[in-house]
């Protein structure tokens, strides 16, 4: 099977995975796949930062851009999706249950199967899956080194009337870090591990990961990943 297809063939399998997920589990809409992590962000939701978020004024150019060009398209790809919501729940510290409504309006594909395992996996929550905090002013010297894409959705970019940034971005992300990593090491968190894993935990392939990278290779095209590409599920 060509590259592609095959790589579309995955994607359908993750969709089916997802929306399995919440058909076995419907409260991972509402409450936090692993209850150890419950409690850490819920009295914290700062509404000023949520807000700064929602409009794409938080004055980090890659997330404002992308937020701006969600709200007038209601599509992003896989890659700014996570860090829209990475930027939200471990730089903003907020939890992600009112991002993900914002973000569900938005979506012309909203499918609340995917949506909600996404927003918790993105988020730290699941207790399964790696932290992945985003640098959103890394994934702007990637993904768009001339600012042409920041340009089109924030015209007052460089001028004063574009906000400062609303948070050290590194102090905030080792600070989060420090946090999630201090209920990771928990043993009720080590417990619940292996019970999210039997209930939510992807089965693979069944290829041995050396058969699986080469059935790949043999067909791989030039690398993906531009801002108009898209990324592998975590
Ligand atoms: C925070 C967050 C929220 C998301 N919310 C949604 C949502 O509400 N609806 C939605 O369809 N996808 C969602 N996704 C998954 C993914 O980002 C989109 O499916 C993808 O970007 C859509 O691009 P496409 O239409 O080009 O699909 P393609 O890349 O062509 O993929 C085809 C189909 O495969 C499925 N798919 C693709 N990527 C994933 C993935 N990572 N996980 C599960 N299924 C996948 C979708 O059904 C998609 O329509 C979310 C991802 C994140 C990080």
């Amino acid at each position: 099977m060509a590259y592609h297809l095959r790589g579309f063939a995955a994607r359908l399998r993750w969709h089916c995975h997802f929306m399995q997920k919440l058909e076995s589990e419907p409260d991972i809409e509402w409450r936090n796949v692993a209850r150890s992590y419950d409690g850490l962000r819920e009295d914290a939701f700062d509404r000023t930062r949520f807000q700064a978020w929602c409009s794409g004024a938080t004055g980090f150019p890659m997330v404002d851009a992308c937020m701006r060009s969600l709200n007038a398209t209601g599509w992003l790809n896989f890659r700014m999706r996570a860090m829209l919501v990475s930027f939200a729940a471990y730089h903003l510290w907020l939890h992600w249950r009112e991002p993900g409504l914002h973000l569900a309006r938005q979506f012309l594909d909203f499918e609340p199967g995917i949506h909600w395992s996404q927003m918790q996996m993105q988020s730290g929550t699941t207790g399964i899956n790696t932290f992945r905090i985003y640098s959103p002013s890394r994934q702007q010297a990637d993904h768009d080194p001339r600012g042409e894409f920041i340009r089109r959705w924030v015209p007052e970019y460089g001028t004063s009337a574009y906000p400062s940034p609303i948070v050290d971005e590194r102090a905030a992300a080792l600070d989060a870090k420090a946090r999630l990593y201090a209920i990771r090491r928990t043993s009720g968190a080590r417990a619940e591990v292996a019970v999210v894993q039997q209930r939510h935990g992807s089965r693979k392939s069944g290829l041995p990961q050396s058969k699986r990278r080469k059935a790949v290779s043999k067909d791989r095209q030039p690398k993906q990943g531009s801002l108009f590409g898209d990324e592998g599920a975590f």
